[in-house]
């Protein structure tokens, strides 16, 4: 099977790559394994944070060409593709600095005369990522996992394997010995082989929740521990009382970041019923405004094609289902006229528990617009999916917005901003989209063995 880079701004295939055979994977996780002993025990704490900070100067001084290669392939703006560098390296920084902190032995008194607990890295981990951010999906995972003293195998999505290389690339250009990271040039049907493979010790998969279940059940089946980022639905409240034009300037950008191909995007808004007009048109001119096609290189363009166009059309279908059952199309619904994945940002208001999009993740610019009659009542909407990801409030009662975000089900609840990712805070999900934490002091110590010690 062949992996192809494919220019979703213009259809034009890039470059494309054998996925390796079983011979040459299972040499690449058999020298990871060997490396372990080596970095985990031979390399101090001190050289590894050293490591890292040289791979947050690479990505910066690469960042142009790095941007640009994310751009290409996958067709996000280039001044996204270029934060997401500088964000990438914010995580090796902010690993660097506070990984030994995080990791340091813990003492707890018991009957012992000493008795402490301490993390200890597990060894090969599997790290599979999608395209969305082919870079700081990557990071994020990557800075804590490899400071801990593990072992990274990257099975990167397989329209991003020129990102994939060249992060692989990164990590050498730093100084990090070969085969403490390694790219595995394969194709998803591949990556049963490499979680049962005896030297892995642990998964974690951010992308679909059908791939994040196939991926835990083998896991499972092997006893190997997994962290599992899945889609989300996330709500995006807003109360009468809120800041109205304040949250549509959010609304926007939490909704079509990305093309709003981002798991933490707003994707669901739900809205008090007495600015429920208010907001459904003020978000209508605020889209209408911002968004003009162009080469998603040239920084002045604002509307950027999709990743992949299955990707576009599988969305597309969502958005006429939802008409069909009723949704109002407020704007958009269309793919745009022209060369590329380029689909128009969509408004669907009016939507009901019976239409199916009440429960589905959409992962494109659409937004989804609920009536609420009053808090309990856009709580009980917020909590009506199978997703628990982000979320948002917005009110100017700090009181009334705080126990709301407390009352929803997901790993994370902004009051009067949406759901950014920060590595100073935890992230992850609960319900379907997931398990486990990244970044902060959780996520570092999800692939460590906490360990405790004791003597006499
Ligand atoms: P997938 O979940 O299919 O892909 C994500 C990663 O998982 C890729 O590396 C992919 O490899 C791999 N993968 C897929 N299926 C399996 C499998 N059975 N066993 C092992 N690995 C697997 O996402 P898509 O690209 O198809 O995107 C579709 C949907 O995924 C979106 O609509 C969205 O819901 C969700 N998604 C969520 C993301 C998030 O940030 N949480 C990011 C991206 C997507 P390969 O590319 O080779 O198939």
């Amino acid at each position: 099977m062949a992996l192809q880079s494919i220019n979703p701004a213009t259809g034009e295939k890039l470059a494309e790559f054998e996925a390796w055979d079983q011979e040459r994977l299972d040499l690449a996780v058999r020298r990871a394994a060997a490396e372990f002993p080596e970095w985990s025990q031979r390399t101090s704490m001190a050289e590894r944070c050293q490591l890292m900070k040289n791979a947050a100067r690479v990505l910066r001084e690469q960042q142009d060409e790095l941007a640009k290669l994310i751009t290409l392939e996958m067709g996000k703006s280039i001044n996204e593709a270029k934060s997401e560098i500088e964000k990438s390296a914010w995580v090796c920084e902010f690993y660097a600095e506070n990984g030994p902190a995080f990791l340091a032995d813990e003492l707890i008194e018991t009957d012992a005369s000493k008795s402490y607990i301490c993390y200890q890295p597990l060894g090969v981990v599997l790290a599979v990522m999608p395209w969305n951010y082919p870079f700081w999906q990557v990071f994020r995972f990557a800075a804590p996992a490899l400071i801990a003293g593990n072992i990274g195998l990257l099975k990167h999505a397989s329209n991003v394997p020129q990102c994939a290389q060249a992060i692989e690339q990164v990590f050498l250009d730093a100084g990090f010995p070969p085969y403490v990271f390694t790219n595995l040039m394969i194709g998803s049907d591949q990556v049963e082989s490499v979680i049962r493979h005896r030297h892995v010790r642990a998964v974690t998969l951010t992308g679909s929740e059908p791939a994040g279940r196939k991926v835990a059940a083998i896991a499972g089946a092997e006893l190997k521990k997994t962290v599992l980022e899945l889609g989300g639905s996330d709500a995006f409240i807003v109360m009468n009382d809120a800041d109205i034009p304040a949250a549509v300037e959010a609304a926007v950008t939490s909704r079509y970041l990305n093309m709003g191909q981002s798991c933490i995007a707003a994707k669901r808004f739900i809205i008090d019923q007495f600015v429920y007009e208010d907001f459904i048109s003020r978000l209508k001119a605020a889209v209408e405004a911002k968004f003009v096609a162009g080469d998603p290189l040239e920084p002045a363009t604002t509307l950027c094609p999709m990743a992949r166009q299955d990707l576009l059309d599988e969305l597309h279908q969502q958005v006429q289902t939802c008409v069909k059952y009723g949704a109002r199309l407020v704007t958009g619904g269309y793919q745009l006229d022209r060369p590329g994945c380029y689909y128009a940002p969509t408004i669907l208001a009016d939507i009901s528990s019976a239409m199916p999009a009440y429960r589905e993740e959409f992962f494109g610019p659409v937004a989804l617009i609920f009536k609420a009659t009053e808090p309990a009542h856009a709580v009980g909407l917020a909590n009506a999916t199978n997703f628990g990801l982000g979320g948002a409030v917005w009110s100017s009662d700090g009181a009334t917005a705080e126990t709301m975000a407390l009352r929803m089900e997901s790993g994370a609840c902004f009051v009067n901003g949406f759901t950014k990712s920060d590595p100073r805070l935890p992230f992850g999900g609960v319900k379907n989209s997931g398990y486990g934490r990244e970044l902060s002091y959780h996520g570092i110590r999800e692939f460590t063995n906490v360990k405790s010690i004791w003597i006499k």
